[in-house]
């Protein structure tokens, strides 16, 4: 099956450990996902907090920039075609049984201040930024920071307005439930929540509460399960792959339909994934479990036309 997945921090694992994108033995690679039947894999680039507050986050990104543009050129040596999705005219190559990418930054920290800094980064083929971490920045807070109750700083919604200029998709995952309401009013195109659960379920500053999962459905946004154990249950060693489907039951229902969710597996950012569901090749058993559950149109809205809907709107 092919698999749109919003989210991993595999390239920042690829950088530090000077692995291949091609096979690793880490949680996610280019061999399992083909063998899966294909997928989108959003690579997100994790800047830490204190890399960017010692005023290195450009640097730091162009190199997980170079280790995706190496990863990709060592696919294309093993003769493996690579779609980066760039525009609205490359999701239509999708789905096929090959290895997509979309270039992500998960930090805004990122942007070392600068909208200069986000349009090359447009240029270099970023089309994904989630806002914040969960610490703070010159953008926003993240949920470490509630108690400032304070959500976008003026810098902050210069760089929302330049992200829906560019076709950008803006992310909230990570952002205090202040910055996520301040975000949904300055944003004029629909966001996405690329690794975040279901709140009501299980009570992780992480995740969304059922009133944003209902505003954000309304901007046309989208929503990426997250795989991490503690996002899933109040004790990350019950949570398995009906965890993953509780919290996807209990989305559609407060979304109120089965069109704007899917998958952001956070494969490689994760200390406690469900027992049975370890990396990228579990997705195989997930889909067996999920197909005893939902209709095969629904499972194919889940795994990939969901977020390829979302991506036409913001692209
Ligand atoms: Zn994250």
């Amino acid at each position: 099956m092919f698999i749109a997945d919003c989210h991993c921090d595999t390239l920042s694992e690829l950088y530090k450990q000077n692995k291949s994108l091609y096979a690793n033995d880490l949680m996610l690679d280019a061999e399992r996902i083909i063998k899966n039947g294909g997928g989108l894999q959003f690579m997100a680039m994790f800047i830490p907090t204190d890399v960017f507050r010692a005023g290195a986050g450009a640097t730091y990104t162009l190199k997980l920039i170079d280790t995706y543009l190496r990863g990709l050129r060592e696919l294309e040596q093993k003769g493996l075609h690579v779609t980066r999705i760039l525009s609205r005219e490359d999701l239509k190559k999708l789905p096929n049984g090959e290895f997509n990418t979309l270039l992500a930054i998960e930090e805004g920290g990122a942007l070392d201040g600068s909208l200069e800094v986000l349009r090359v980064y447009y240029e270099l083929g970023v089309r994904c930024m989630t806002l914040v971490w969960s610490n703070r920045n010159d953008i926003a807070d993240g949920v470490n920071e509630e108690c400032s109750k304070s959500g976008l700083t003026m810098f902050g919604r210069q760089v929302v307005a330049e992200m829906n200029r560019l076709g950008i998709a803006v992310d909230v995952s990570h952002i205090s439930t202040y910055g996520f309401w301040d975000v949904l009013e300055h944003s004029t195109k629909p966001i996405i929540a690329t690794h975040s659960c279901a709140y009501s379920l299980c009570d992780h500053p992480r995740n969304l509460r059922d009133d944003q999962l209902k505003a954000l459905v309304k901007t046309g946004g989208f929503v990426g399960i997250n795989f991490a154990g503690q996002f899933l249950e109040k004790d990350y060693n019950d949570a398995c792959i009906e965890s993953v489907y509780r919290h996807l039951a209990y989305m559609m229902d407060v979304m109120g339909n089965d069109d704007q969710l899917g998958f952001g597996s956070d494969f490689d950012g994760i200390s406690h994934p469900p027992y049975n569901l370890q990396g990228v090749q579990d997705f195989v058993p997930l889909f067996d479990y999920l197909g005893k559950k939902f209709s095969d149109e629904t499972i194919e809205k889940l795994a990939y036309k969901n977020c390829i809907a979302y991506l036409e709107k913001v692209l």
